[in-house]
């Protein structure tokens, strides 16, 4: 195992039985010297910034079905909403004043904002909010969609894949297909998009073999960006009664990530925040160094639960900013308000 860790650290490649061997098998002590190694490959290219964006969550209403969604479209347990450009823009303005040069507008996929409306919220984006970024993760759209966005301004993009396993896929994803997925990322990375993937660790059903077969795909594909979240049950979801992910595992499938895609960026999802009070911290020292802190008004915040747990972390930007302050402190690490590109990207 030792050697295993070594070779990863030297070359940034490892077989996927060498992945498996690892998720497996790391014991606390190895598990230590993984983070040590992923922390020192993350502040090697990225010295001891974490960079921080803002998130607007824009729409909850989604078509989408995906099991482990509190946002799927047969919860009836939730107040829909849909923000409007002058309140999207509003909470662009707020985290502009408070330094960040990120916006991640986020939505389940809506119809009711179609290509024209988000090339229009692009624009102003760009025009009011000077040298920004601006991330979509809306879900699968056209590749005229992605291009009409780009040529808009629009910097970066986000899909999680959530697995390459087809059954999986199939199972978590009904009215979904994974031919779909994999045409919309292939198509963001070649528009060029900083692209991110992802997936959740510990979904029902999911194996280490496929798991090492979803941390492959991000390395073979040299996404920009990656999130990775542990799975947290929605009491209104089908996975309601399944156990939470694990965080050691998911902490280690970050480590593993920042290890063969050494200079993707790579945050501590919320996801982490609300499985440990420390997740943020935790997840920094295992080789993230992205914060995302949330712009939404408080009354869409509230009502934009993916998993349960999730508000309780999700205070406004401005008391999240100085927590993760104090936090990162304690790993010696910065804020970096800034945009953030991926290291080396021409914009
Ligand atoms: S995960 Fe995304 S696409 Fe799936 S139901 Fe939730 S918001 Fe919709």
């Amino acid at each position: 195992m030792k050697k295993l860790l070594e070779k990863l650290y030297v070359t940034n490649t490892l077989a996927k039985d060498e992945i498996m061997y690892i998720l497996s098998n790391i014991n606390d002590s190895l598990e230590n010297d993984l983070f040590r190694l992923a922390n020192l490959t993350k502040k090697n290219h990225y010295g001891n910034k974490v960079y921080i964006r803002g998130l607007i969550e824009f729409s909850n209403f989604c078509k989408n079905t995906c099991k482990y969604c509190g946002l799927r479209c047969q919860n009836k347990n939730i107040n829909r909403y849909r923000l409007m450009k002058n309140e999207i823009l509003e909470c662009c303005h707020r985290g502009y004043k408070l330094g960040i040069r990120t916006f991640v507008l986020q939505s389940g996929e809506d119809s009711y904002f179609h290509d024209e409306l988000l090339v229009e919220l692009t624009k102003e984006i760009k025009y009011l909010f000077n040298n920004t970024a601006v991330t979509f993760s809306i879900g699968e759209k056209s590749r005229t969609c992605y291009k009409k966005l780009y040529k808009a301004g629009a910097d970066r993009y986000l899909l999680r894949q959530e697995t390459v396993n087809k059954n999986l896929y199939q199972n978590m994803h009904p009215r979904m297909s994974l031919e779909n997925r994999l045409r919309c990322l292939t198509n963001l990375l070649d528009i060029g998009y900083q692209t991110g993937s992802g997936f959740i660790v510990g979904l029902p059903g999911q194996t280490d073999e496929i798991l090492a077969e979803d941390i492959l795909f991000l390395k073979n594909n040299n996404f920009q960006m990656v999130g990775l979240g542990a799975f947290i049950p929605h009491p209104d979801t089908p996975l309601s009664s399944y156990n939470q992910g694990s965080l050691r595992k998911t902490l280690i499938c970050v480590a593993l990530v920042r290890l063969l895609l050494p200079k993707t960026l790579l945050p501590a999802t919320t996801a982490l925040a609300v499985i440990s009070p420390d997740g943020w911290n935790k997840g920094i020292i295992a080789g993230a160094n992205v914060i995302m802190l949330n712009l939404s008004p408080s009354s869409a915040r509230e009502n934009y639960e993916i998993y349960q747990g999730k508000n309780d972390v999700s205070d406004e930007a401005e008391i999240s900013l100085q927590k993760v302050k104090n936090d990162l402190k304690n790993s010696g690490s910065q804020v970096d308000m800034g945009r953030g590109d991926y290291i080396g990207w021409n914009y």
